[in-house]
Order: C-alpha cells, then sequence, then structure tokens
C-alpha cells in the first residue's frame, strides 16, 4: 500500500493510497481519482513523505478474507520503508512538520488524543490498524 500526497487543479491537498506507484501514475494519469472536496480528476502527486501511525488494534474489519495475504504483504512493505519511532510518533511528527529533522515516513503508536492534537496543528496522520499476524514471519 502506498500513501501519496495528492493536490488537485485546485488546489486542494489530501492523501491518496494506492496497491503501488505504478497503479497510482495509471489512476491519476486516466483522472480515476478525484478530489474529495471539488471531485475534479486533475490531480498532481505531491513529494512529501506520508506520516503513518501504526496502531496495535486488529484490522479484521478492514481487511476482507481474500485479501489478507496481499494486505500484509502490502503492510510489511510499509512496516520496512518506515521508520518506527515507536511511542515519540507525536513528537517527531512535529519535529518533520517544523521541519527540525529530516523529512521521512515514520510510523508509532499515539493516543487518540495526540492524533486530535496532531490534526488540530495540521499534522496529516494516518491511523492504520495492523493485524497481529502482520508482525509473525512469513509462513
Ligand atoms: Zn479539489
Amino acid at each position: 500500500m502506498k500513501v501519496f500526497n495528492l493536490r488537485c487543479s485546485r488546489h486542494h491537498e489530501f492523501e491518496g493510497w494506492f496497491p503501488s506507484a505504478e497503479e497510482s501514475e495509471r489512476q491519476l494519469s486516466n483522472h480515476l481519482t478525484h478530489c474529495p472536496i471539488c471531485d475534479c480528476s486533475d490531480l498532481m502527486r505531491m513529494p512529501s513523505a506520508p506520516r503513518l501511525n501504526l496502531a496495535t488494534e486488529s484490522a479484521t474489519e478492514l481487511v476482507a478474507p481474500n485479501a489478507q495475504a496481499e494486505w500484509v504483504k502490502a503492510l510489511r512493505e510499509l512496516i520496512a520503508n518506515t521508520e518506527d519511532v515507536g511511542p515519540r510518533f507525536a513528537e517527531e511528527a512535529r519535529r518533520i512538520h517544523y521541519r527540525e529533522t529530516p523529512q521521512r515516513a515514520i510510523r508509532g503508536v499515539a493516543s487518540d488524543r495526540d492524533r486530535q492534537e496532531l490534526q488540530e496543528e495540521g499534522i496529516e496522520v494516518i491511523a492504520l490498524p495492523v493485524p497481529a499476524l502482520a508482525k509473525e514471519p512469513l509462513q
């Protein structure tokens, strides 16, 4: 799963989730993705790194049974490509936002309150439930 910051021709910024970078390019160039604010499909990808908050609840509500393997694979890739900052998530997300530290994708643990405070400061956080099995070795 890839998360990109997208911007429409009217300068609305939002996040788009895609199975892969190639798929995001295909969807954007074919105007299959729409701005959630004005519904226009003239979108461009922004260069900034996404910040991820990996929560620990079960993901069963989000995952169709036959999508489980794909989901776990995508999740592992995501985890491999983000830096785990654990309980320092809110602090690191702020430092990245205010450019006190190199721009990068991070993951960690945040409370609902942390998440709400970050959002009030304009820091976009994705709460991503991680199924327990994503932490187990591949069968
Ligand atoms: Zn828009």
